[in-house]
């Protein structure tokens, strides 16, 4: 699979304010504060913009595959304690994500 199939790198580079939003349903799923550079060409965050904005299945010890809570879409894997200070990294597809302008302001509270 190429990673033009699925869009891998659309979001890779973005950083812009505001948030992102399931592509499928519009639900919000990750704020802009909560994004990281990383060497993969997937998106990555350290946290979503609610504790039930994704559900998450184990996959393996250390990570788990995590799809929108409300309509089920597959996004990508959370992968415990490989983002920054020991957070997570959520590495999600581009293609599962829209991203809706804001203004940044503190996490968990963009405005539209
Ligand atoms: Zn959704």
């Amino acid at each position: 699979m190429s990673f033009c199939s699925w869009g891998g790198e659309k979001y890779q580079n973005h950083f812009d304010a505001g948030i992102y939003v399931c592509s499928q349903c519009g639900h919000e799923l990750f704020n802009s504060v909560s994004k990281f550079k990383h060497s993969s060409p997937w998106p990555a965050f350290t946290d979503t913009v609610h504790p039930d904005s994704v559900s998450k299945r184990p996959e393996g010890s250390h990570a788990y595959k995590v799809s929108c809570s409300k309509c089920d879409n597959g996004l990508g894997h959370e992968f415990l304690k490989d983002g920054p200070d020991g957070n997570s990294r959520f590495c999600i597809f581009s293609s599962a994500l829209e991203f809706k302008k804001g203004k940044k302001e503190k996490k968990g509270d963009v405005k539209h």
